[in-house]
């Protein structure tokens, strides 16, 4: 059965003679509707001229094909019919046989088909104008061989071609890539994810300038072939700017070598492979040894050629792989790499290049039109035993090179592990200290000071109650403290010791009037806290300031001489005293003595120890005690051991004494027992 729907119709008039069920459903209508009626009384055609001129052309041709046309349904639907109609006979009445095939849908897919490549031409235009328009780059090439198909204005601008010169040919052939690689790395990255974003690349412009492009790109098929989107930016200002802030952060200025931080930073990494490899490595760390001479003599300016010629001088010494570091002032690092896997032999590879480097520095150096010497003093240290952080070796390398300056300079030592041992021994004794702050371990000594009637008071002298080693004197541990900062903590425990102890006995009417000395470093005295600090002390102690000395050495009066008379004065107006310890060793000249608020010198115990024997030092204690009396001030003199030195030291002036002859320093129950009793006598303390 035909799908197609049939009718037959009067050619006179165009009356329906029969219709097939396909037309019936074509129609919408009943046969009945339709059988005797018109197709202008059922409104069929919707183009009636179009119906007209195909029975014009069935009256020439008695056929006609493929006539397309609109047909309104019943219910008003327009559809689409293809006709192809020839004229019978029936009955002897011409009649259009008439075969029309329903063409709606396919109708339908062309109009949409139309739209769309209607829609196609104005988004393509709109891309276009995207793609001509942008300030990226953008350009198109085939992904098999990297030809250009498209590019835009802004490639054209960027690179230096015309269009004509950049479509066609391969980038290779164009030169376009800075680094050898390139297309292929970024070719990888697209067969792999089919898309990258803001990768960094170097590219070649047709002049033959070389920058930084920011490149992202896309995999897409054009045509069956597969291309390569790419969008681009000029990064060269930003890539500059980046290498410049790299550059200060990683380099030394002036000389352009690596700085510490860069150092560090590749220590690190070299500590990080040799935990993978047997290969040792040397830190070699080398300082000038007459740059600050140099410096201070001819000036800053001749200083820096000094130093980078150095630098160049460093680097001609050492290979391509190895490091050579600035870490500022005259203070260079040559980190060496990948020498031999036996410690043995990497110290003697180690060993030639410290060679090296002490020939090509002791040469003379022309500098500003002028012949100057220098040298260096290095320290060597082996390492990659995996067990070493970055500051152990620059430490070990510190170390020896302090033992080459010690041997004389001009020299280099290696790191010993006996040195370490030394260095061992100083961090045990710091955390020894520490604990020993918490533990109580610290007691004062007292000794007594007399003048010619009697005891007038006493000075504190720190011992350290050590649990393995015993009575430790001063001196086996201060000048640890002070180099620490240990001695912050330390000394506020003495001050507030001794200032518990005045409170103590001024409570007592026969120890009222006993004044204590105490001992206050440098380091001490410096501290801006250092005044609030001794004032707290005594107001929660409720010593009598008038009863507390503080013992200054005439070294910490040396530098910042206002600092020290604002924070003496201040002190002196509550009350405290002062005495200058150790006097006569330091350089005190009578012009600041004046400025401070002193009560007291303190001859220095070498003068009093040759006072019998040796006429300058008799002379220095002569003057001293004429310098006091001149100021006004008391004198006291220490480690008096035998009464020949106090005879002798009273007929030259002096009124008060402190020493062995009379007492050793005693725990405090000794003291009290000894010095303290209602009717005390100077006991002499035989040796
Ligand atoms: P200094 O203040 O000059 O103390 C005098 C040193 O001479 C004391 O040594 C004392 O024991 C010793 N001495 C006293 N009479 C004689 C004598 O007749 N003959 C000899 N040969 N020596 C005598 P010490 O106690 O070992 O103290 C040494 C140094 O340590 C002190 O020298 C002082 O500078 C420092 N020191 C002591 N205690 C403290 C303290 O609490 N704080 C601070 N910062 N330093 C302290
Ligand atoms: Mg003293
Ligand atoms: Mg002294």
């Amino acid at each position: 059965m035909s799908i197609d729907a049939i009718n037959i119709n009067r050619l006179s008039d165009g009356v329906f003679v029969d219709v097939n069920e396909a037309f019936l459903k074509f129609v919408g209508f009943e046969r009945e509707e339709v059988i005797g009626r018109t197709s202008r009384e059922l409104d069929f055609w919707v183009d009636p001229e179009v119906r007209q001129q195909m029975v014009e052309t069935l009256r020439q041709d008695s056929a006609c094909s493929d006539l397309k046309a609109r047909f309104r349904r019943k219910n008003g639907e327009i559809v689409w019919g293809q006709a192809s109609e020839s004229i019978i006979q029936i009955d002897g009445v011409p009649c259009i046989l008439s075969v029309t095939r329903d063409i709606s849908a396919a109708k339908a897919s062309d109009e949409r088909l139309a739209r769309a490549a209607e829609a196609l031409r104005v988004s393509e235009a709109r891309y276009r104008n995207v793609f001509q328009t942008s300030l990226d780059s953008i350009s198109l090439s085939r992904f098999s061989d990297g030809r250009f198909t498209d590019v835009n204005q802004a490639f054209l601008d960027l690179m230096g071609f015309e269009y004509g010169q950049i479509v066609g040919p391969t980038s290779e052939e164009l030169g376009l890539w800075a680094d050898a690689g390139t297309r292929e790395g970024l070719a990888d990255m697209l067969r792999r994810d089919s898309s990258f974003r803001d990768v960094t690349i170097r590219l070649r412009k047709k002049n033959g300038e070389v920058f930084w492009a920011l490149l992202s790109a896309s995999l897409i098929e054009l045509d069956g072939v597969s291309h390569m989107l790419c969008v681009m930016r000029d990064v060269s200002a930003a890539k500059a700017a980046e290498e410049q802030i790299r550059d200060l952060a990683f380099y030394d200025p002036l000389t352009h070598l690596p700085n510490r931080r860069l150092l560090l930073e590749r220590l690190r990494q070299s500590l990080a492979v040799s935990a993978r490899t047997s290969r040792k490595r040397a830190l070699l760390f080398v300082d000038l040894d007459n740059f600050k001479t140099l410096n201070d003599t001819l000036g800053h300016q001749t200083g820096d050629l000094m130093l980078l010629e150095v630098a160049q001088r460093l680097d001609t010494c050492v290979r391509e792989a190895d490091t050579v570091a600035r870490l500022g002032g005259d203070e260079f690092v040559v980190m060496l790499e990948d020498l031999s896997d036996v410690a043995e032999d990497a110290a003697a590879q180690a060993e030639v290049i410290g060679e090296k480097i002490l020939a090509s520095l002791e040469l003379p150096f022309w500098l500003a039109g002028r012949e100057c010497l220098n040298s260096c003093s290095i320290g060597v240290t082996v390492f990659g035993n995996n067990r070493e952080s970055t500051d152990d070796v620059l430490q070990q390398a510190d170390i020896a090179m302090y033992q080459a300056k010690a041997a004389g300079r001009n020299t280099m030592r290696f790191f010993a592990p006996a040195l370490q041992a030394a260095v061992n021994a100083r961090a045990a004794l710091e955390e020894d200290i520490r604990q020993a702050i918490k533990g109580d371990e610290f007691i004062l000594y007292y000794q007594p000071q007399m003048d010619s009637l009697g005891l007038i008071g006493a000075e504190a002298l720190i011992r350290w109650n050590h649990p393995r080693r015993g009575l430790l004197a001063p001196g086996e541990f201060i000048p640890l403290a002070e180099e620490t900062g240990l001695i912050l903590p330390l000394g506020d425990w003495v001050l507030e010791t001794a200032c518990a102890r005045i409170a103590a006995w001024e409570e007592r009417p026969e120890t009222a009037h006993i004044s204590l000395a105490v001992n206050i470093s440098a380091r001490q005295f410096r501290d801006p806290g250092f005044v609030d600090k001794v004032l707290a002390t005594l107001e929660r102690s409720g010593a009598n300031p008038h009863n507390v000395k503080l013992e200054l050495t005439e070294s910490m009066l040396v530098e910042n001489i206002e600092d020290v008379i604002v924070k003496m004065s201040e002190l002196k107006s509550h009350g405290l005293g002062f005495s200058l310890d150790d006097f006569g060793t330091g350089y005190s000249s009578l012009s600041y003595l004046k400025l401070l608020p002193l009560d007291q010198l303190k001859i220095d115990s070498s003068f009093v120890r040759d006072i019998l024997s040796d006429v300058g030092s008799r002379a220095i204690a002569q003057s001293v005690i004429s310098l006091g009396r001149a100021l006004g001030l008391s004198v006291i003199a220490e480690c008096v051991e035998i009464e020949e030195q106090r005879v002798l030291l009273s007929r030259l002036g002096c009124t008060a004494f402190q020493g062995y002859l009379f007492s050793r320093p005693l725990p405090l129950e000794e003291f009290e027992r000894l010095w303290l009793r209602p009717a005390a006598q100077p006991i002499p303390v035989s040796q």
